[in-house]
């Protein structure tokens, strides 16, 4: 790259964004901390409260999510907690979908620490080794919102990710997606770019011990399309945009992107 880094993007391919994931299981959580100075978790906090999960009446029934790329459950546990708290509903349940069981392993282990049960039809956080760009264990038009938070950037095949996702979708389903993307200001961008390429691969090296992983993490946010270019290929999978198709957050550092299955 033009910042005089090797590009380790270029020679990712599947099996080896399985292993970054690997490496950084561990740390994963303190490094989104760390890197994102906590912002990580006021972008998920707000992504939560707008999809606002849960049955919203004695009448309707509990929804059936899946967050895909769920890694160790950042997302699903908001959406539990959510459910429960906000709209007094304990059935809903999450199905949290990775393709590195490292990352669901510590998942589980967050479970449990929560008191919530992983195991049996009724447990209401259940966590299953997939790969997001087929869900082969997953039925057609079986669930009712599906999300994805910083995942969809290391598929390898995205259009295939989302015509899953639409897939599996029931007819009215949400997907929802939050995503490190373009920042619409180039004074912003180009301090951004400078803290991504040269601090964050750091402290992934004194933290982590992995320079590599961390850089790789990097290119992938800069490689991303844009928010215009990601809302495109949403409604190419069939998916009809809730107004433009998303919505800026801290400068369009990262993005909501929503669609419905019609
Ligand atoms: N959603 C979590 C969060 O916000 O904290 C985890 C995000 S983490 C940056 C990205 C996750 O995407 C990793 O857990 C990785 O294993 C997963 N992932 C990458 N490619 C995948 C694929 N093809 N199918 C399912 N998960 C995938």
């Amino acid at each position: 790259t033009h910042f005089g880094f090797q590009n380790v993007a270029e020679s990712m391919k599947e099996s080896k964004v399985r292993d970054v994931f690997n490496s950084v299981a561990k740390n994963y959580d303190t490094m989104n901390d760390v890197m994102s100075f906590g912002i990580h978790r006021i972008w998920k906090d707000q992504f939560v409260q707008q999809l606002n999960p849960g049955k919203k009446s004695i009448f309707s029934e509990p929804m059936t999510i899946l967050d895909l790329a769920g890694g160790t459950g950042d997302i699903a546990f908001r959406m539990l907690d959510h459910a429960r708290t906000v709209n007094g509903d304990p059935e809903t349940k999450v199905k949290v979908v990775d393709i590195n069981e490292e990352m669901l392993k510590e998942g589980v282990r967050r479970a449990h620490t929560l008191g919530y049960r992983t195991e049996g039809e009724d447990a209401p956080i259940s966590f299953l080794v997939q790969n997001g760009e087929t869900l082969e264990a997953i039925p057609d038009n079986s669930i009712d919102l599906l999300t994805i938070a910083f995942g969809i950037r290391n598929f390898t095949n995205k259009e295939k990710a989302l015509s899953t996702a639409h897939r599996v979708l029931k007819k009215g389903g949400v997907f929802s997606c939050l995503e490190f993307s373009k920042v619409d200001n180039f004074v912003l961008d180009q301090i951004y770019r400078r803290y991504s390429f040269s601090v964050i691969p750091m402290m992934g090296q004194l933290i982590a011990g992995d320079r590599d992983s961390y850089q790789y993490l990097v290119e992938s946010i800069i490689k991303f399309p844009s928010q215009k270019d990601f809302a495109g290929m949403i409604r190419d999978a069939g998916f009809q945009l809730a107004g433009k198709g998303w919505q800026d957050l801290t400068f369009g550092v990262a993005a909501i992107h929503t669609g419905v299955k019609l």
